[in-house]
């Protein structure tokens, strides 16, 4: 839990240190943190990896259609967290919580105090970057990864987990401040996706407010589709506000549907998209090579091609 800044450090500390203490399942899920296995898999220029995490089977194969998520108790409301589960209170809006299904030392869900959908990406992640450098806040769509898509709720890890946030640090500089779209940076990336720095100036509620209506895009009703998006929102060293939006096509690829030879058990959402791709399965962990990774981008993000059309006028 390194570069945390001394003013968040100590409330989230205590909140780590007494549900390790208090909670045996979070304290046994964080303890395994310790061999979970990691493999590079670059893509091109993208430094993706895959993290082998048994742990993460009931997020990857979360049944979220809205038959089985109306039916189910909804595991972030208050009412139905387990007993050990305590909160740090953000605001009035918002909640922090020790994630005990961790991918990183540091995993955190902020969820909303009140039963409301998945909708649009919150400002109170913006408010929360500003308060806690070294700190990055994401967001997955209702369609893309969240596996409560019926509570508002954003998760947070330290930034140097995921491996976008360097490569974004290293090509969108902070001497360009607005709007860059992926295929500006000339490399060769799996899928297209918006960057943004947001100016400190006066300008920058323009950028904001841009940031906040990237859309998805669901190619089978040919809209765009707000719950089709994965979004990060971190302070970068330079103190600025940094956004990215990975509009997405889909929240599975088809290898996750097939039965058999050619079946990986992988559902992508927003740690997926920046680059470290989470298999609950050893097999896969073994066998996954960089074309069907490309693929399975593919298949649930708009390749840089088809980001270029959709996207840029
Ligand atoms: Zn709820």
């Amino acid at each position: 839990m390194h570069r945390i800044s001394e003013k968040v450090h100590e409330p989230i500390q205590a909140l780590y240190v007494s549900q390790l203490l208090q909670w045996p399942l979070a304290r046994d899920n964080y303890h395994a943190l310790d061999d979970v296995l990691r493999r590079d898999i670059p893509l091109g220029d993208f430094p993706s990896a895959l993290q082998f995490n048994p742990a993460r089977r009931r997020s990857t194969a979360a049944v979220v259609d809205k038959k089985t998520i109306e039916k189910r108790p909804c595991f972030l409301c208050s009412a139905n967290r387990p007993e050990e589960q305590i909160e740090c209170h953000l605001n009035d809006d918002f909640s922090i919580l020790v994630n005990p299904y961790p991918i990183f030392p540091l995993h955190l869900t902020i969820s909303a105090t009140t039963h409301r959908p998945q909708d649009r990406w919150p400002l109170d992640m913006v408010i929360c970057a500003e308060k806690m450098p070294g700190v990055v806040f994401f967001f997955n769509g209702a369609r893309a990864g969240a596996s409560a898509p019926d509570h508002l709720h954003f998760q947070a890890t330290a930034d140097c987990e995921l491996p976008i946030i360097g490569l974004i640090e290293r090509h969108h500089p902070v001497s360009c401040p607005g709007l860059r779209y992926s295929t500006d940076f000339g490399l060769d990336l799996p899928f297209g996706f918006f960057s943004f720095v947001i100016p400190a100036d006066s300008s920058g509620q323009q950028v904001l407010a841009q940031a906040l209506n990237v859309c998805g895009f669901d190619p089978k009703t040919g809209r765009p589709d707000r719950d089709l998006l994965n979004v990060f929102v971190w302070l970068d060293p330079a103190g600025l506000l940094r956004i990215v939006a990975i509009p997405r096509k889909a929240h599975r690829p088809d290898c996750y549907f097939i039965e058999g030879d050619g079946h990986h058990t992988v559902s992508p959402g927003a740690v997926d998209m920046a680059g470290l791709v989470i298999l609950p399965d050893k097999e896969d962990f073994d066998s996954l090579t960089a074309d069907e990774l490309r693929v399975i981008y593919a298949q649930t993000a708009f390749t840089q091609d088809e980001f270029k059309h959709l996207y840029i006028k």
